[in-house]
C-alpha cells in the first residue's frame, strides 16, 4: 500500500445491490471490509446499490442488514445509523450522480448517443463475427454540434457518454491483493455514465459515491476487477483522487466452478437455519482467502479484527468446504460453554415447542419463561451433548427426549434388541424399586452406583440392563449419557418410563412365548 493511503483515515464500504439474499461471497466481502477498518481504526460503511428498479427490493435490503447484523457485523455509517456522508441508498442519491454529470458536460468530457440498443447490438455482432469489437464504435462522438442540440431540443433520448481522452498511457493500478495490474488503454471504449433513462451506470455512481463518501480503500470481489480501470478513467475525468482497490479471490465450490447455488450455497440465513452458529460461520468465511498464521483455522473475531492485513490475503481462489465448515461449528459448540449454548439453542427449542415440565408442544413465550425459570437445569443439558453435536440443528432433536413426559416414544428397532430378552422385565423392576427410594439422592454419580448392583445381584451382563434402561430413559439405544439424562428428567418421569419400559417388555416377552411355545 502506498504511503498517501496509509496516512489518509481508512473508510472504506461494503456496497452490496440488494437484487438477492446476502450470500457467502458477499457475506466474505462484508467481513474483510469490516476487519480492515477495525484493524485500521477506520470507518467502516455500509452502502446499499439499490439503482436497478426491476431487481432491487427494500425486502432484500432488510434482509441483506439482518444476515450482516446476525454474522456480528456493525457500521460506523449506513443504513439505520446515519452518517455524515449520507444517504446511505443510491436511489436517494440521484441529485449528486446529476451534478456530477453536469459538470462533464460543461467541461466537453461526455457526449451525448442517441444510438438505440438495437442498433448496439446489431454493430456489435457484426463487429464481433468480424472479431474486429472494440466495444462502441464513436458514431455519435461525430456528430456534428447543431445536429447534437437539434436533437437534444427536440427530446430525443440520450444516454451520456464519457469521452475519452484519444491518447493515454496503459491504466496502471496497485491492487492491495493482487498487486501491480495493467490494462491497455485500446481495451476502453466511451462507457456510458447516464442511460437514457436518465438512471447511473454502476460504476458512474460507484465512483461518484465512493469519491463522495471519502472512500479510502474499495473492498470487492474480483469479478469486479474488469470494472475498475473503466471507474479510474471516470474518477481522472472528474478529477478526483483514485482510492486503493483490493480485489478478493473468487470461491469456488469442491467441484472446482465458481460457488454458485447449485453447490447447495444459499443465503447467510439459510446457514442460520441449518444451525449454523454466526461466530462460527464468520470464523469460516474469514479463512475463505486470509490466514491468520497460516495454521490456526479457529479465531475470535475480536482477533480477526486485531489482525486483519491484506499481507495475507491469497490471490488464489478458495475453495468451500462444507466438511470443513461443519467442523469449526462443532468446535464452537465444544468450546461455547453452557450459557451460550442456551442462549444459541433457545430459538430451535422454541420451535420445537421443548419446555422443562411442560408435556407436549409449548409455545414460544413458554419455552422462554421455563429457561429463565430453570436455567440450571437447561444448562446441565449441554455436557451431554457438547461433543455430540455439530450444529444447534442436531441438538434439538437430539435432546428432545429431556423433555417428552410419559408420552415418550421408543424407537422400534430399539425397542425390539434391547426390551425382548426375557430377564428385562424383572431387571426393569428392579430398577424401579430401587429408583423409587426417597432416600437415594438424585444425582447421576448416585444414580449410576445403584443401578450397578441390579446386574450383579441378577447375574446378568450389565449392558443386557443399561441397554434396556437406556431405551426405556431416552427412547433410543443410541444417546446422550445415560446416568445423566435419568438425573435430567428427574425421579417421576424415569420412574414412569421404566414402568412402560417394563410392560412393553413383558409385552414382548409374551408374544415370543406364543410363537415358541408348542400348543
Ligand atoms: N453493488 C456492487 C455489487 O453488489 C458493488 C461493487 C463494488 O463494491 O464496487 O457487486
Amino acid at each position: 500500500m502506498d504511503k498517501l493511503s496509509i496516512e489518509k483515515p481508512v473508510r472504506v464500504r461494503f456496497a452490496p445491490s440488494p437484487t438477492g439474499f446476502l450470500h457467502i461471497g458477499g457475506a466474505r466481502t462484508a467481513i474483510y471490509n469490516w476487519a480492515f477498518a477495525r484493524r485500521m481504526g477506520g470507518t467502516f460503511i455500509l452502502r446499499i446499490e439499490d439503482t436497478d428498479p426491476e431487481r432491487s427490493t427494500p425486502e432484500n435490503t432488510a434482509q441483506i442488514i439482518r444476515s450482516l447484523r446476525w454474522l456480528g457485523l456493525d457500521w460506523d455509517e449506513g443504513p439505520e445509523v446515519g452518517g455524515d456522508f449520507g444517504p446511505y441508498l443510491q436511489t436517494e442519491r440521484f441529485s449528486t450522480y446529476g451534478m456530477a454529470l453536469k459538470h462533464l458536460q460543461e467541461n466537453d468530457l461526455v457526449y451525448p448517443c442517441f444510438c438505440t440498443p438495437e442498433e448496439l447490438a446489431a454493430r456489435r455482432e457484426s463487429a464481433l463475427s468480424k472479431q474486429d469489437f472494440h466495444g462502441y464504435d464513436r458514431s455519435c462522438r461525430h456528430l456534428n454540434a447543431d445536429e447534437v442540440s437539434a436533437r437534444l431540443t427536440a427530446g430525443e433520448p440520450c444516454a451520456w457518454r464519457l469521452k475519452l481522452p484519444l491518447e493515454h498511457d496503459d491504466i496502471v493500478f496497485d491492487d492491495a491483493v493482487y498487486g501491480q495490474i495493467t490494462v491497455p488503454f485500446s481495451e476502453m471504449d466511451d462507457l456510458i455514465c447516464v442511460r437514457s433513462d436518465g438512471s447511473p451506470t454502476y460504476n458512474f455512481a460507484a465512483v461518484i459515491d465512493d469519491s463522495n463518501m471519502q472512500v479510502s480503500h474499495v473492498i470487492r470481489g474480483d469479478d469486479h476487477l474488469s470494472n475498475t480501470p473503466k471507474q479510474i478513467l471516470i474518477y481522472e475525468a472528474l478529477g478526483l483522487e483514485v482510492p486503493t482497490f483490493a480485489h478478493l479471490s473468487m470461491i469456488l465450490g469442491a467441484d472446482g466452478k465458481r460457488l454458485s447455488k447449485r453447490h447447495g450455497a444459499t443465503s447467510i440465513e439459510a446457514y442460520r437455519d441449518e444451525g449454523y452458529l454466526s461466530e462460527a460461520l464468520l470464523n469460516y468465511l474469514a479463512l475463505l482467502g486470509w490466514s491468520l498464521d497460516g495454521k490456526t483455522d479457529i479465531f475470535s473475531a475480536q482477533t480477526l479484527c486485531e489482525n486483519f492485513s491484506f499481507g495475507r490475503v491469497s490471490k488464489n481462489p478458495a475453495t468451500f468446504d462444507n466438511d470443513k465448515l461443519t467442523w469449526v461449528n462443532s468446535t464452537y459448540i465444544k468450546e461455547m460453554g453452557a450459557r451460550a449454548f442456551i442462549d444459541a439453542l433457545t430459538p430451535w427449542l422454541e420451535s420445537a415447542g421443548l419446555a422443562y415440565g411442560i408435556d407436549g408442544k409449548a409455545n414460544a413465550e413458554q419455552v422462554k419463561d421455563s429457561i429463565q425459570d430453570n436455567r440450571d437445569w437447561y444448562e446441565a443439558i449441554y455436557p451431554l451433548i457438547a461433543e455430540r453435536a455439530k450444529t444447534l440443528a442436531d441438538a434439538a432433536p437430539m435432546v428432545s427426549y429431556l423433555f417428552s413426559g410419559s408420552e415418550l416414544e421408543m424407537d422400534e428397532k430399539s425397542v425390539q434388541k434391547c426390551l425382548s430378552a426375557a430377564e428385562i422385565p424383572n431387571l426393569l423392576e428392579s430398577c424401579i424399586t430401587i429408583l423409587d427410594n426417597p432416600s437415594l439422592e438424585w444425582q447421576h454419580n448416585n444414580i449410576e452406583a445403584a443401578l450397578r448392583a441390579v446386574p450383579e445381584v441378577a447375574g446378568v451382563k450389565p449392558k443386557l440392563l443399561f441397554q434396556a434402561v437406556r431405551v426405556a430413559i431416552c427412547g433410543n439405544m443410541v444417546s446422550p449419557p445415560l446416568f445423566e439424562s435419568i438425573e435430567l428428567i428427574g425421579r417421576n418421569k424415569a420412574l414412569a418410563r421404566l414402568k412402560k419400559a417394563a410392560e412393553t417388555a413383558s409385552t414382548i416377552a409374551v408374544s415370543v412365548k406364543d410363537v415358541t411355545t408348542p400348543s
